[in-house]
């Protein structure tokens, strides 16, 4: 009989949870919209109960608390959503199932789903970046999620901005940070509309992908990883990955030599399911650890 392991990828707009087998299948899986804690977690456990999990893996919205030390380490933190602000996510979720847990965020395990069987399948180090309504990071080195004493936040970087470019940007925090200029947010902000009902030749895919060179140099200038997968809804735009990497070469100016740039900036492979991937592996390594 299979031992089986439940994922959680619990993003800002949707939930999805799934239960995987001893053979990477998926067995079931259910998705709904993200409402307030009290509204979301009884649509997870009614999920949940019907199986026998014997493993689990959160991959959560953030900011979250990820350093055990911490007095609120499974909580979400500083997030907009103020119904989940400072809720205990993980202690409602442990109190609820008593089986071993991981805790990270939904950007890392979308990354790890991609590295173990997407894109990143056979490198060791691989960035992994996600541009949608937010923009986030996780690296895998390896086969370790990086972090410090928490979960880096590298889509908040600072960029030059390009010349004439007057657009003050969309993060509330920084305005033209990363997410700031590149979000889907900041694209529907400087347009009027949503991305995904722009032109393929619109002119703002030239700034986008200005921006987002500019974001794989200095994450390869950072970590050095063996290839970037830029994942999200901002980059189904797929005429954006030649612009971004003809715009990263003019960058980087031949101050290093960077692998072959179709091989190193690449699209996911596993879609919208690199996250709950992701989040079964973590969980049937939990397992096995
Ligand atoms: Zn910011």
């Amino acid at each position: 009989m299979s031992t089986l392991v439940g994922g959680i990828e619990g993003g800002g707009t949707k939930f999805v949870c799934a239960v995987g087998d001893n053979e990477k299948n998926i067995i079931a899986r259910t998705k709904f919209l993200t409402l307030s804690p009290e509204e979301t977690l009884p649509k997870i456990f009614d999920f949940f109960d019907t199986y026998q999990i014997s493993s689990m893996c959160i991959g959560s919205f953030g900011p979250i608390d990820i350093d055990k030390a911490s007095s609120t380490y499974g909580y979400v933190t500083n997030t907009p959503k103020l119904s989940w602000k400072r809720f205990n996510f993980l202690g409602a979720m442990k109190q609820r199932y008593k089986v071993p847990f991981v805790w990270t965020t939904d950007v890392n395990i979308a990354a790890y789903g991609e590295y173990s069987l997407g894109a990143g399948k056979g490198y060791r180090n691989v960035l992994y970046v996600t541009i949608g309504t937010g923009v986030g990071v996780g690296y895998v080195h390896h086969d370790i999620l990086y972090k410090g004493y928490n979960h880096p936040e590298a889509g908040h970087l600072f960029l030059h901005k390009r010349k004439n470019d007057d657009f003050e940007g969309v993060c509330p925090y920084h305005n033209d940070c990363i997410e700031g200029l590149v979000s889907g947010p900041a694209l529907e902000k400087r347009t009027g509309k949503e991305g995904r009902l722009l032109k393929q030749d619109d002119p703002v895919w030239n700034i986008e992908a200005y921006y987002l060179a500019q974001t794989c140099m200095d994450y390869s200038l950072t970590f050095s990883p063996d290839l970037i997968i830029l994942g999200g809804g901002v980059m189904k735009q797929r005429q954006l990955f030649p612009l971004i990497r003809s715009n990263l070469k003019k960058l980087v100016n031949n101050y290093v030599q960077f692998p072959e740039l179709n091989d190193y900036i690449v699209p996911t492979k596993l879609g919208d399911d690199s996250g709950i991937i992701g989040s079964l592996l973590l969980a049937r390594n939990k397992l096995n650890n």
